[in-house]
């Protein structure tokens, strides 16, 4: 099993940026990024430049020398605006792109296009796509989003390295993924070989006998002060929180499922992976397990890497294969942000106009636990993950609270490996080296351990009211689902 070592923060180089660093987004992950990148690489910090339309935290790019230019990028000026700074002197540049309401794609061809690297933690789309009422559910979809990438990888294959979605999740947890599945074979005393492919991963999920995956998380960070009305709060970003929430809820659909929810939908195109359901995923509730609180709700976020381990662990292809994961995110963000998310939903899905992050200095404890519950397998559920703190977080790098810090740490892991592996075109986290990439983040993600339960989504049930429950099997989306 890997080995980690918490408290200290670690200074080793992880290569050389040869040219220019253009980051986009200055807000909470950008802001945590800097020092990582200080700290791990080596760049002409007078080639490196932040774009952001708010000037909120400039002061620390000035004290840097770091130079700033406050724009919004759109459809209409990216291009413009990214090419003479990406092209400016020797050197393949690196665009690091973090920011909300900028679309991935089109910064991701553009680089190709001039020779940078690119790396994000999100597929996202210009402004307005989140809340555009002329779209379908369907067209809506993170779904519908990352079949975009896919089609730009088949057209373009090759090429100067790009990855898309590397953060905690998506990103870090497709590594954690891998890392479960290989010790879960092992205890269950499977004969296997390392996979070597995308075929043997899937083969050796199957053998293991999982049914589904979740990405299952507990955010306790609290705050010293108690959340004020009419204010959306959170521990990231707000806006990305808000517009992925209000997309429909998603997941990797597996072969093992018998019932599907009456609003859930397939896809008319694409790999098949996941399907849809008609509510937003922030409203949607699921039961899953973390070791601190042990059996709890999370919401029914969509997110890439539901359909990406989905799809990345399908063994066969086509409308029916011979076997896929169920895979989804079952996210209890920080108890405020419930709160925020009950005010919100309460108003029809209206967001609160104040929004607020909350940093590392007014939170008071708590941890951001992340991790992949891998269920309905000979030993019940396996959870694998993170347990990071914020007390173990300041003492690692500044900026940044603990959920911040399993994002930065995860896209200077992705950055790292790009470098190491500059011509392997657009990769998602699924299709890199999980062993490095761990080995790269390890020292920012605290406590990093896997835990057994006997929990599954039938605890404790059907004691007071009769429900509609599949007791024969008890990891049935239908007994996950709160309906
Ligand atoms: P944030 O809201 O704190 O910051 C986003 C920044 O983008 C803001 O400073 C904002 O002014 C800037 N911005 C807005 N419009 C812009 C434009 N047109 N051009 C350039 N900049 C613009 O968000 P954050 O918490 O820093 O998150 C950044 C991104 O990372 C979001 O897309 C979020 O969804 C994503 N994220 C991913 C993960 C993961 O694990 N994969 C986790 C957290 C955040």
């Amino acid at each position: 099993m890997l080995k980690n070592n918490f408290f200290s923060p670690p200074s080793t180089n992880y290569g050389e940026i040869t040219g220019p660093i253009v980051m986009i987004g200055f807000g909470s992950i950008g802001r945590g990024c800097l020092p990582l990148m200080e700290r791990h690489f080596k760049f002409e910090k007078s080639r490196m430049v932040v774009i952001d339309p708010s000037d909120r935290d400039r002061k620390l790019l000035d004290e840097r020398g770091i130079r700033f230019i406050k724009t919004g990028l759109t459809a209409q000026n990216y291009e413009k605006v990214l090419t003479p700074l990406l092209k400016n002197g020797s050197g393949a540049g690196y665009c690091v792109n973090v920011s909300v309401d900028v679309c991935s794609l089109d910064l991701m061809k553009l680089c190709r296009d001039i020779g940078a690297f690119y790396i994000d933690t999100v597929v996202e789309p210009w402004a307005g796509f989140y809340f555009d009422k002329t779209k379908s559910a369907a067209a809506r979809s993170n779904y519908a989003l990352r079949e975009t990438v896919l089609d730009e990888r088949a057209k373009n294959p090759g090429g100067i390295t790009a990855i898309s979605c590397c953060g905690a999740n998506p990103g870090m947890v497709s590594w954690f993924v891998k890392q479960a599945l290989i010790n879960l074979a092992g205890d269950l005393r499977i004969p296997f070989k390392m996979p070597s492919s995308r075929e043997q991963w899937a083969k050796l999920m199957q053998k293991t006998g999982v049914k589904g995956i979740h990405i299952s998380e507990r955010d306790s960070q609290r705050s010293k002060q108690p959340k004020p009305m009419n204010v959306f709060v959170n521990t990231w970003s707000v806006d990305g929180f808000v517009g992925e929430g209000m997309q429909p809820a998603e997941l990797g659909w597996g072969t093992f499922e018998k019932w599907k929810p009456r609003n859930g939908r397939n896809h008319a195109f694409g790999c098949q992976a996941a399907i849809f359901l008609e509510q937003p995923g922030a409203a949607t509730r699921v039961r899953t397990w973390c070791p601190t609180p042990g059996a709890q709700f999370g919401r029914l976020v969509t997110h890439n890497e539901s359909i990406s381990i989905a799809d990345y662990f399908t063994v066969g292809e086509g409308k029916k294969p011979a076997y896929r994961p169920t895979c989804h995110y079952a996210y209890h963000p920080c108890n405020d942000a419930i709160l925020s998310l009950e005010e919100m939903f309460g108003k029809e899905g209206h967001c609160q106009e104040e929004q607020h992050i909350l940093d590392e200095n007014e939170i008071v404890d708590g941890i951001d636990e992340l991790g992949v519950l891998l269920y309905g397998h000979d030993k019940n559920a396996y959870w694998y993950g993170s347990q990071l703190s914020i007390e173990q977080t300041r003492q690692l790098a500044p900026y940044q609270n603990a959920t911040g810090l399993q994002v930065t740490s995860a896209i200077i892991a992705g950055m790292a490996w790009s470098l190491e592996n500059p011509k392997a075109g657009i990769v998602e986290a699924d299709e890199m080296d999980f062993k490095r990439c761990l080995e790269l983040q390890l020292p920012y993600l605290g406590k990093v351990k896997g835990y057994y339960t006997n929990w599954t989504p039938l605890e404790g049930r059907a004691k007071f009211y009769s429900e509609d429950i599949d007791t024969a099997d008890p990891w049935q989306f239908k007994n996950i689902l709160v309906r």
